[in-house]
């Protein structure tokens, strides 16, 4: 236990909590600033500061609580989905220094935004080059996926072509599979084109990091004036 940890109070039952699960390693309590009903935090009972420092079998112990927390709180309150995330570090919003898992009921027309918008912070390199970086640090999952890749994997967006992506970040994606599309009728050959010309069209539309920075300036000011509109604070 550290000593100024507001979480290892919780746990050790110091400072009060609304707790709604406890095991012999693990508590989940209500956070006291929900974001929506519901709104919980998953701990384990040791201090620990990141995933990177704790034991696999706690690991996992904290995230089946977290799956035995969703459970019921999917039972009780009938959420639509869920946001489930942890902040760890201080640069990522992680106020207390003792892991703890997010769990946040979504409801529809929530006006709440994805995950991935907590951030737009572009890479200046590929994805390629950044996936070989982190690919280096761990030899057995290369070796692993060269074993297991027997013909070249399609790219992504030949598969789930990104349909829309509006400016609070949602994305869809339509899956149709090569069947369904022949059921339906679509000529393949036509498709394909149009999807080249497509991808064509949005290379040259945001070539250039500048394009894309403008890009996304746009996005994040319309994103801003919605927020306003719907007066949700920030
Ligand atoms: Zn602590």
């Amino acid at each position: 236990m550290q000593n100024e940890c507001i979480f290892c109070k919780i746990v050790s039952g110091e400072v009060r909590s609304e707790k709604v699960y406890e095991d012999d390693d693990v508590v989940a309590f209500l956070d006291v600033n929900p974001s929506a009903p519901g709104h919980t935090v998953v701990v384990p009972k040791q201090h620990f500061s990141s995933i990177l420092d704790m034991d696999d079998d706690l690991l996992c112990k904290v995230f089946k609580a977290v799956k035995k927390v969703t459970g019921m709180i999917k039972e009780s309150l009938n959420p639509d989905g869920f946001t489930i995330g942890i902040n760890q570090g201080e640069a990522a919003g992680g106020r207390i220094p003792h892991l703890n898992v997010h769990i946040i009921p979504r409801f529809r027309g929530d006006g709440g935004i994805v995950i991935q918008m907590v951030v737009r912070n572009v890479p200046e390199e590929d994805l390629s080059t950044i996936a070989e970086k982190i690919r280096s640090s761990g030899g057995e999952i290369s070796t692993y996926l060269e074993e297991r890749v027997e013909e070249k994997p399609k790219k992504l967006e030949e598969v789930l072509p990104v349909e829309k992506e509006g400016p609070t970040g949602e994305m869809k994606f339509h899956l149709e599979p090569e069947e369904e599309r022949k059921k339906e009728g679509i000529d393949e050959k036509k498709l394909e084109e149009y999807e080249k010309e497509e991808l064509e069209e949005k290379e040259k539309k945001y070539k250039g990091k500048k394009k894309i920075k403008d890009k996304e300036e746009e996005e994040l000011e319309e994103m801003e004036r919605i927020l306003r509109q719907m007066q949700i604070p920030r």
